[in-house]
């Protein structure tokens, strides 16, 4: 494609919502940036970003959603499970990358059909097969990272290292070879770094070699953000990296914040009403992302130390399988009406408009599980974060807030819940420890004004970097100008 307005991206997001909803928010971002974008998925994910979408089409941007059938049943899954946070337990993990790597025909039958012809597939990078489709296609293949910089050398020294491997689960060993001292512990690192379920070994190989043979990596983040990680990861990788975030940005209007990754609706205007009877910078929004690890009676601790704190707050109850069993627990507890009649807390059951309560202006501090996308939103808000970390790479961005940012102060959670070890006590959390981090992040000394300026500075870098000139935009551009460039080039090899 020689002009821009034909260059197509072709997208083909992991089902995960960690992993969908960013790359839906790419898709807006490149084609606000004046070219074709295509979201590949299936029924029951496409209707959670449609009506999304749809705000930006309506406004004249190029997207489309087009959708092939899960096989799901034909990998031994119940009908219905779609997306990783529908599955009935983590032992089906295996069979849902099974169904996802059964995409790949259909996939490529859709794709000799589209029209103007794809310039470039950018897929999450555990949709492994799509490398050999862009191959067939004779595509660049570049993938859709969803971690950070910062994670994602820390994960690479320590593999190249392994002095992880040393250590016992508690002893706290330094990272090496990175610009600060990061201190972890065994017990507190993804599961691609420990033995890990076997099971899993070969959707992580197949993960690795694809991405040994991409045409390079995009990474949700912005470079002022992270940047001598960024330079070190760039190192490493030895080939193309586009830091072109933070995407949620491409969420301008309010109802498009408030459309983002919906799944059942919960009425936002209520939640915003309670929000502006609310002080200025008083509320704490704790949310804990999509999947949610924790057992019912950690979650409990979360929701005592929440009222413990003596502060508003909003809690996003997102307890999967223990949703139940939490519910019960509230309603016995009669903890809703507790928080209610002193007009001090909120639940959201299910789905929370996040990024557009982040930015309500009654909202002050940000309790967070450290997701990589939650942690990003967290920073576009200009909010303090209170960090409160539960498993994969996690651990390792709570470092980043609370060590190299220096906007965070840590709840204190000492494994992830993948060990298995919550129910000891103390391993992961206790309401006294939610309570004190709530009141240091408040705390009006010099160390809580140190972290709300240092806050609101990342906010103002982040919304600068996508700005025309700005560093992200530029990367936009960039890419889109090296994606032109090898159509060239291939179609000049052909004819
Ligand atoms: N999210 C949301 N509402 C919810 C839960 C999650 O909008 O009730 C969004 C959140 O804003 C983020 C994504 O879902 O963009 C979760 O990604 P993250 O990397 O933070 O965590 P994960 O869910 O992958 O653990």
């Amino acid at each position: 494609a020689a002009q821009k307005s034909q260059v197509h991206f072709v997208l083909v997001p992991l089902m995960s919502p960690g992993h969908l909803i960013p790359m839906v928010d790419l898709a807006k971002l490149l084609a606000q940036h004046g070219v074709i974008v295509s979201i590949i998925s299936t029924p029951l994910n496409t209707i959670r970003f449609k009506s999304g979408i749809d705000h930006s089409v309506k406004s004249g941007l190029q997207i489309r959603i087009l959708e092939l059938e899960f096989p799901a049943v034909q990998a031994g899954m119940p009908k219905g499970c779609e997306n990783m946070d529908s599955l009935p337990s983590r032992d089906s993990i295996k069979d849902f990358f099974v169904a996802a790597s059964m995409l790949q025909k259909p996939f490529e039958l859709l794709f000799s059909d589209l029209k103007p012809k794809p310039s470039c597939i950018i897929s999450g990078k555990n949709m492994a097969w799509t490398v050999d489709s862009a191959r067939k296609f004779r595509v660049p293949r570049i993938f859709f990272d969803g971690m950070g910089c910062f994670s994602s050398t820390c994960t690479q020294k320590l593999q190249s290292s392994k002095v992880h491997e040393v250590v016992s689960n508690f002893q706290p060993f330094v990272v090496p070879g990175l610009p600060h001292r990061i201190e972890l512990t065994k017990s507190q690192l993804p599961e691609n770094l420990n033995p890990g379920s076997p099971d899993l070994v070969d959707v992580r190989n197949k993960m690795v070699a694809a991405e040994s043979i991409s045409d390079g990596i995009i990474v949700n983040t912005f470079e002022e953000l992270e940047l001598e990680y960024v330079e070190e990861f760039k190192k490493i990788k030895g080939g193309k990296v586009w830091c072109i975030g933070p995407v949620s940005a491409s969420n301008k209007s309010e109802s498009e914040k408030a459309a983002r990754g919906k799944t059942v609706s919960l009425d936002e205007n209520q939640c915003l009403k309670w929000l502006d009877l609310q002080q200025p910078n008083s509320v704490v929004y704790a949310s804990l992302g999509s999947i949610c690890g924790l057992t019912c009676s950690q979650l409990i601790e979360l929701g005592l130390g929440l009222e413990a704190s003596n502060r508003p707050f909003i809690w996003v109850l997102r307890g999967g399988e223990k949703s139940k069993e939490l519910e019960k627990w509230i309603e016995e507890e009669r903890f809703e009406e507790r928080i209610k009649g002193k007009g001090r807390g909120f639940l959201i059951k299910g789905w929370s408009p996040q990024i557009l309560l982040l930015c309500h202006p009654s909202v002050g501090a940000f309790l967070t599980h450290c997701g990589w996308n939650s942690t990003l939103e967290g920073c576009c808000s200009g909010l303090p974060i209170i960090t409160c970390p539960l498993f994969a790479e996690q651990f390792i961005n709570e470092k980043l807030i609370t060590e190299v940012l220096g906007t965070g102060v840590s709840v204190g959670v000492k494994a992830a819940v993948t060990w298995g070890m919550e129910e000891k006590s103390g391993l992961v959390m206790q309401r006294g420890d939610v309570k004190s981090a709530i009141d240091k992040i408040f705390d009006k000394g010099v160390q809580g004004e140190d972290r709300r300026r240092k806050a609101k500075e990342i906010a103002k870098m982040a919304k600068r970097a996508l700005e025309e000139g700005g560093s992200s935009y530029l990367n936009i551009e960039a890419l889109i100008q090296d994606i032109m460039q090898q159509s060239l080039s291939s179609v000049e090899a052909t004819s």
